[in-house]
């Protein structure tokens, strides 16, 4: 796609071309010229294309904001902002009407009204879906066509953003990025939002795209911007393991319809646990990781369940198993658990502002308090529309007064390297003080460094160090040397001195 004029000075910038950045974009260009950077080509490197489930709202007959926002609370294990859901999921009906009018062709019924899915921990059917488990690509497909007939969006692709400008007061005042070539650019701004979406990139063992390395969240961190529950990270059970990597997402949905999870052994491990594998995420997370851990295979076995129709419910899923030679209708699914969705982010209140004048987050790159520790299935896509339009109008009505930007130094291009297996070793599904000792070691002279693991260091150091500072288990996060609650749940913020210093327990 070609790239349109260049940023006007002063314009608003929004970082990222996902559902959220898009949202944005689209709501900010009623009020005059936005840009948008893109790192990679529109459309391509955004966890939103690949989502499968959908969105959830609630539309149905039986349903109610209130019943979804109390699902929410449940699933979020104590630490979602009530407020923060209340406010997002009463605006989830209106988000899919616009995401409709926008040019999302949802499925429907015969009689016009949305087809609706059910996932775990939903009260009721509420998945908006889309092409079957294409939910994701039809979403941003509409997203990408109406942003390129917007006039006022200047769509820069290929650009990455690397560090955000401060003028002498510390409010932003630009974002230095570079071009395909690697020159530096300079864009200027009082007004920036980052939706550069989720990290789990920083993992060896992810379902997100290589891209997705938390890079948004360092920028804003080395701006002075307040990061919340870095330490939850959402493990998805069930990652099509066959040695791809990224690793393709076997849907929760599979095992909605009766799949089941067996090891090598042809045990059917889950069968002692309450709903066995409609279990909550991380407690099927844990599961799975405890076969492994003793030297055995996983498989999820639709065989019965499905057989031939799983090719018709599961389109996406069938191509991607096929290609790596498994035929879920005959066999075993090998799969594995995986980083798959950041639950923290970059602190926001009520209209998306960070704690740093002139510096706006949306989406899974931040913290609403919408998922607490726990995000319920397809309420990303969700808050990535709704808080994307109300940071828009926010971020349009604010009168910034950024002055001249100080300058910076170009840092190299971003590269996960050790980090990687970094995170993957000792801040994974299991997670214990050696381990996380280990890791704040390894991480810290990277993250201060000047080198291109820099960034992705310091993501992942947030992460540890929210996850040593928490002497709990809650949620995504489970420490074998804390496997409680403790009364109280806190959320954890940090900022970028908060590193320098020896992690202080938020819970004890
Ligand atoms: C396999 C999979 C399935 C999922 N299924 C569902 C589902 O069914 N329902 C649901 O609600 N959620 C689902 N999720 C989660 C959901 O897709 C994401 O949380 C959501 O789409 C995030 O949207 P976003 O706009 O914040 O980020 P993304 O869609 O990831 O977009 C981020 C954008 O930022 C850009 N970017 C990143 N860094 C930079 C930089 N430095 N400079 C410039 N640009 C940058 C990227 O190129 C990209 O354009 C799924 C996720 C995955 C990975």
């Amino acid at each position: 796609m070609k790239q349109r004029t260049m940023h006007r000075d002063g314009a608003p910038i929004v970082i990222g071309a996902g559902a959220a950045g898009l949202s944005a974009a689209l709501r900010l260009a009623e009020y005059g010229p936005v840009t948008v950077l893109c790192a990679a080509d529109l459309g391509q490197q955004a966890a939103s294309a690949w989502a499968q489930g959908g969105v959830a709202a609630a539309v149905g007959a039986d349903d109610a904001p209130e019943l979804h926002a109390q699902d929410t609370l449940a699933a979020g294990d104590g630490l979602c902002a009530p407020e923060a859901t209340r406010r997002i999921t009463a605006a989830g009906p209106s988000a899919v009407d616009r995401l409709a009018e926008i040019g999302a062709r949802f499925d429907r019924a015969a009689d016009g009204s949305f087809k609706l899915g059910l996932e775990a921990a939903h009260s009721r059917r509420r998945i908006v879906h889309a092409q079957g488990d294409g939910t994701g690509r039809e979403v941003l497909r509409a997203l990408v066509e109406a942003a390129v007939r917007t006039r006022n969006i200047i769509l820069l692709e290929r650009i990455d953003a690397r560090r955000l400008l401060l003028d002498a007061n510390g409010a932003v005042a630009g974002v230095l990025a570079a071009d395909r070539d690697g020159t530096a650019l300079t864009l200027r701004s009082g007004r920036v939002v980052i939706a550069t979406g989720g990290l789990g990139g920083l993992y060896a063992h992810t379902t997100n795209p290589s891209g997705a390395l938390g890079l948004g969240l360092a920028m804003a961190a080395r701006a002075g911007a307040v990061l919340a529950d870095m330490e939850f990270v959402q493990f998805h059970p069930t990652a099509l393991d066959v040695g791809l990597d990224p690793m393709p997402l076997v849907s929760e949905a599979v095992r909605g319809e009766g799949a089941i999870l067996v090891n090598d052994l042809g045990e059917r491990f889950m069968a002692g646990h309450g709903r066995a594998e409609l279990e909550p995420r991380d407690v099927v997370a844990r599961a799975v990781w405890a076969e492994l851990t003793a030297g055995r295979k996983v498989f999820l076995d639709a065989r019965e369940a499905l057989g031939e129709r799983f090719a018709v419910a599961f389109p996406s899923i069938t191509a991607a198993c096929l290609a790596a030679g498994v035929d879920p209708a005959l066999q075993p699914i090998p799969i594995r658990p995986a980083a798959h969705y950041h639950m923290g982010g970059i602190g926001v209140d009520a209209h998306g502002r960070s704690t740093v004048a002139g510096l706006w987050a949306c989406g899974e790159a931040a913290s609403t308090g919408l998922h607490g520790a726990n995000r319920l299935a397809s309420n990303s896509l969700l808050e990535a529309a709704v808080c994307g339009e109300a940071v828009a109008r926010d971020v349009a009505c604010f009168t910034a007064s950024a002055g001249t930007p100080r300058t910076q130094r170009l840092p190299p291009r971003p590269e996960p390297g050790v980090v990687r297996a970094i995170l993957d070793a000792h801040a994974g599904v299991l997670r214990d003080a050696t381990g996380l000792q280990a890791a704040l070691a390894a991480l810290r002279p990277l993250a201060f460094g000047e080198g291109p693991q820099a960034d992705p260091a310091l993501a992942a150091l947030f992460i540890v160090i929210g996850a040593l500072a928490r002497l709990e288990s809650r949620g995504g996060h489970f420490r074998t040397d804390y496997p409680a609650h403790v009364a109280v749940a806190r959320s954890s913020r940090l900022a970028l001195t908060d590193l320098l210093a020896e992690p202080v327990a938020v819970a004890a």
